[in-house]
């Protein structure tokens, strides 16, 4: 069994006394989730997150991470800068990240292996943009990303992957419940079949992109979507706290 995992990516949003106050208010809204709770935080909200969730549900994760042990990288966070402060999750090679701070395939492997390296657990994002999928590229595109980006990895029930169309985030426009399902089911039974004998099959695979409290039920009862991965309707509490019950 997978179990779901919903996971809200603040982005560059929320003071550390802003976050504290958003997870204050989230943690007795969530007290009964039956999924996973993560909320991805920046660097600098870690601290008070952490104290505000403690004795709930809720996980922290981080946005980013650096893939050496140390050194003269400035301006980056190690993993282990990241477990010391108890950070479980990290969001690797968001889209975002992608396209404005030049990361590419091969940097989003090596901060994948950095994670699993420290014991965190790595939110992998991957997906296309509007004009690959208009020219049925969608899945080229996805095959090359999964070739790249999970290379050396042993065992894979250890990593998410956020599939997230960029066509969909913040955009409002959400990919429809069975678009995101079959590529989710396509990305799974491609993994299967590049990285066999890995445990793949383990692996959670949620979507991202315009996830919110209004379609968070559909798409979670596809059966290839594991989870989300949720910007905007992460900011509010009340907001987010129904797509982490979307079963209720
Ligand atoms: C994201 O940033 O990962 C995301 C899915 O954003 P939004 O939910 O705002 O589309």
């Amino acid at each position: 069994m997978r179990k779901p995992i919903i996971a809200g990516n603040w982005k560059m949003n929320n003071t550390a006394s802003e976050g504290a106050e958003l997870v204050k208010a989230l943690k007795p809204l969530v007290k009964d989730a039956k999924c996973e709770v993560v909320v991805c935080v920046p660097f600098i909200d870690i601290p008070a997150v952490k104290k505000a969730i403690h004795g709930s549900k809720i996980r922290l994760g981080a946005q980013n991470v650096h893939f050496a042990e140390k050194g003269a990288y400035t301006g980056e966070i190690s993993a282990a800068m990241l477990k010391e402060y108890g950070v479980q999750y990290v969001i690797i090679g968001h889209s975002e990240r992608r396209a404005y701070f030049g990361e590419t395939d091969e940097t989003v492997n090596k901060r994948t292996l950095a994670a699993l390296a420290a014991g965190l657990t790595p939110i992998v994002c991957i997906g296309e943009s509007l004009e690959e999928r208009e020219g049925g590229l969608t899945e080229k595109v996805l095959d090359k990303q999964i070739a790249a980006d999970f290379q050396g990895i042993e065992d894979f029930s250890k990593i998410v992957i956020a599939y997230e169309p960029i066509w969909a985030i913040g955009t409002g426009r959400t990919a429809t419940d069975e678009q995101a399902n079959e590529t989710i089911g396509y990305i799974r039974k491609r993994m299967k079949k590049v990285y066999a004998g890995k445990n793949v099959g383990r692996m959670r695979i949620q979507y991202g992109g315009s996830m919110n409290a209004k379609n968070a039920a559909g798409l979670m009862a596809q059966p290839e979507i594991d989870g989300g991965l949720i910007g905007g309707a992460s900011l509010k509490a009340e907001e987010f706290a129904k797509v982490v019950n979307y079963n209720k």
